[in-house]
């Protein structure tokens, strides 16, 4: 419509390891992209805080930081965790500490086979996969309460408490619907551990059937975690839409990363759906300080990533025609070292280029 904006502006966060390498190529596509379309104009601010930020000043965001953050209309997040930072620190220094007070409760990773690319699955001949898994991104099990005490003692106690809120459950399951429903499929599947864990998991069975009642057009079932990571790879075909919470996610999720055929592939958006902040996209994968500086990263995570974004923006036929040349390059096979082939970083990200400018 004449009203809608079509001009954003994005915070660029390449903080570790490969961030750099990915966000610079995936920057470079998506400038491609807004010129070749004419469709919409972007404007990119880079955001420095890393692991060497943090190694120098003690902490990943300056003060104000976040305040400067907010006025962008996304974030675009490379991967953080340095080899001599603890991960917990850096999860909790930097990613942690946007996703909470920006409340981008819904973590939202699709997966599906790109051409052109291997996946276990289909050398196992049990099915193609096509999946949303939307993830519990607030509280849950990483809610970060807990505690200590009688440290080092052989009767040292430690608790890890997970917190399950009516309200953060709700608002994440309702979420999780509305994908289902505009999927062809309009299929979802709650994923619990309602049989060993009787508070947390049994309200989230409870508000999900109450849920359910308000999409008579989604179809559901339920399963419980441990059954669940057979099915993904006996019967990938009767997957579609998944929604379970912040530790159960996690684990389906590198599952289903693995089943797609890289982890160097696969996108992630972490999602305030209330709009009220700006939300957060990156690859999932992490800082892999093994390949960093080689050139051999692949980008097509942040490509997709970079096409996710651009979805939850508005400019959905930009966002297809991005996967559309990304899929015709990987079947061309243009791959990285990950998916088998020889390619480096710039020969995929010059190939895409070329393709988005070809196709428009
Ligand atoms: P972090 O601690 O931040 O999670 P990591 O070093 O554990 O990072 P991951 O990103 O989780 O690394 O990935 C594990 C391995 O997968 C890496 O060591 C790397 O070899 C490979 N890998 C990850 N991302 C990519 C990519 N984009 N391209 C190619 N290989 C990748
Ligand atoms: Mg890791």
């Amino acid at each position: 419509s004449a009203d809608k904006k079509h001009d954003y502006s994005i915070a660029c966060m390449p903080a570790d390891g490969i961030g750099p390498e990915v966000i610079a190529a995936g920057v470079e596509v998506l400038k491609t992209l807004s010129e070749a379309s004419g469709e919409f104009k972007l404007s990119f601010q880079d955001f420095d805080w890393s692991s060497e930020t943090y190694k120098k000043l003690g902490k990943y965001i300056p003060d104000g930081g976040l305040e400067e953050l907010r006025k962008h209309d996304a974030i675009l997040f490379g991967a953080v965790g340095a080899p001599d930072v603890p991960d917990h620190i850096s999860l909790w220094g930097l990613r942690l500490a946007i996703c909470q007070p920006f409340q981008q409760y819904a973590n939202v990773r699709p997966t599906k086979i790109l051409k052109g690319t291997e996946s276990p699955l289909r050398k196992a001949k049990t099915g193609d996969l096509d999946w949303v898994i939307v993830r519990e991104n607030s509280e849950g099990e990483y809610a970060g309460q807990g505690g200590r005490s009688h440290v080092g003692q052989p009767w040292e106690i430690a608790t890890e408490v997970s917190i399950f809120t009516r309200h953060g459950v709700e608002r994440l399951i309702r979420f999780a619907f509305e994908v289902a429903q505009i999927r062809p499929k309009k299929h979802i599947t709650v994923v619990t551990k309602s049989n060993a864990q009787r508070n947390g998991m049994v309200m989230w069975d409870e508000v999900a059937a109450e849920v359910a009642k308000d999409f008579p057009d989604v179809t559901m079932d339920k399963m419980l975690v441990d059954a669940m990571t057979c099915r993904m790879v006996l019967q990938p075909n009767s997957l579609d839409t998944i929604v379970a919470t912040n530790l159960h996610a996690d684990i389906l999720s590198d599952l289903a990363a693995a089943l797609a055929g890289s982890i160097g592939i696969a996108p992630t958006s972490n999602l305030d759906p209330t709009r009220k902040n700006p939300s957060m996209f990156e690859p999932i994968h992490g800082s892999a300080f093994d390949i960093t500086g080689k050139g051999v990263a692949n980008p097509v995570g942040t490509f997709w990533t970079a096409s996710e974004m651009m979805r939850w923006l508005g400019e959905e036929q930009a966002a297809d025609r991005l996967m559309e040349c990304v899929e015709t390059v990987c079947g061309q096979g243009i791959l990285t070292r990950d998916l088998g082939g020889s390619a480096g970083t710039k020969e995929v990200t010059d190939a895409v280029c070329a393709e988005i400018k070809r196709s428009y």
